[in-house]
């Protein structure tokens, strides 16, 4: 067995440990694989894609660590290490991580970044709201927190972009074809290799969404609150749509407003189940329906709690649609 697979077999200890981390005192840093191109992600589904590619070849670094939100995460000093050694950063871009982008230039001087929402072909959507406007929202003196105090600014139309793109499996796929082609580039000898495990990658993804298709097919598409505006691209791609979320795409605080038309959505009997997400704290929902009945699911749109690795991407699709459908379904 080579240093490779033995490495491979001891990171579920670590993700267990992270999971179940009310308990948790230390949180491993990033680390790169042993050999090949030193390569850093910033959450893990995208950890995966350029895993897919690298297979057999090497393993990429993850900055953001298991169950903690993206929108939130600050840079710790062993990111910053491991940064200043990359050959090559992919990241999401676009309003998910803007603690990282402005930064980037002075922590990863020497490698070559790669920002996954301005790759050719990729689908973007705009924010969006759901059960109430904008305006309603910033009439009730809700803070639009997004980007601020993160010591950088970035462009409005890096904000009006929903960063959650990597819901969109159509997206991933046209990832993994670039993240090959960039490998190749960065590593000649390996690039038959690199392509060929993208190619294959993307097939499976293609397979994929084949079988999960046919899964949703009887189901009620709208019946459903989500706990942070995410999912946009996974249902616009599998044909549901969301009635409310309980905070913005941007995970920013919900407005009092938010809070009570969700209320009253329930009320309306048009929504018969409330989704949370393991990144963030539950008792908001218990809170918020306390007095209403309504079955609480749970989603996950980065992966919390899977084994990080080439399947973890396909793993973390399949299980938004069984939880999905679950909760859908339960009498
Ligand atoms: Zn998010």
């Amino acid at each position: 067995m080579n240093t490779w697979s033995l490495k491979r077999l001891k990171r579920p200890l670590s993700v267990l440990a992270t999971v179940y981390g009310s308990l948790l005192i230390f949180v491993p840093g990033p680390v790169f694989g042993e050999v090949g191109l030193r390569v850093v992600t910033d959450i893990a589904p995208v950890q995966s894609l350029v895993w897919r590619v690298m297979d057999g070849l090497g393993e990429p670094a993850v900055l953001v660590p298991p169950g903690t939100s993206p929108h939130h995460y600050a840079l710790r000093p062993s990111d910053a290490s491991v940064l200043q050694q990359a050959d090559l950063v992919f990241f999401v871009g676009a309003g998910l991580t803007p603690w990282l982008e402005g930064r980037l230039p002075v922590l990863s001087p020497r490698a070559d970044k790669v920002n996954l929402s301005s790759a050719p072909g990729v689908v973007i959507w705009p924010y969006r709201t759901l059960a109430l406007s904008h305006e309603d929202e910033s009439e009730d003196g809700h803070e639009h927190s997004h980007g601020n105090g993160h010591g950088h600014s970035h462009g409005d139309a890096d904000d009006a972009v929903d960063p959650h793109m990597w819901l969109d499996p159509v997206n991933a796929r046209k990832w993994l074809i670039l993240i090959g082609e960039v490998l190749a580039r960065a590593d000649p000898a390996n690039a038959t290799r690199y392509r060929e495990n993208a190619k294959k990658g993307a097939d499976e993804i293609s397979d994929l969404m084949d079988q999960l298709a046919h899964r949703v097919i009887d189901l009620k598409r709208d019946g459903f609150i989500v706990f942070h505006d995410a999912y946009q691209y996974w249902e616009r791609r599998f044909g549901f749509s969301a009635q409310g979320a309980m905070l913005p795409a941007d995970a920013s605080t919900p407005s009092p407003k938010r809070l009570k038309a969700l209320r009253t959505l329930v009320e309306t009997g048009k929504v018969s189940c409330v989704l949370s997400e393991p990144q963030f704290d539950r008792s908001l929902i218990d809170s918020v329906f306390a007095s209403q009945s309504i079955r609480i699911g749970m989603i996950d749109p980065e992966g919390v709690g899977l084994i990080p690795g080439p399947g973890l991407y396909p793993q973390l699709l399949s299980n938004i649609v069984e939880r999905v459908s679950e909760c859908l379904q339960r009498p």
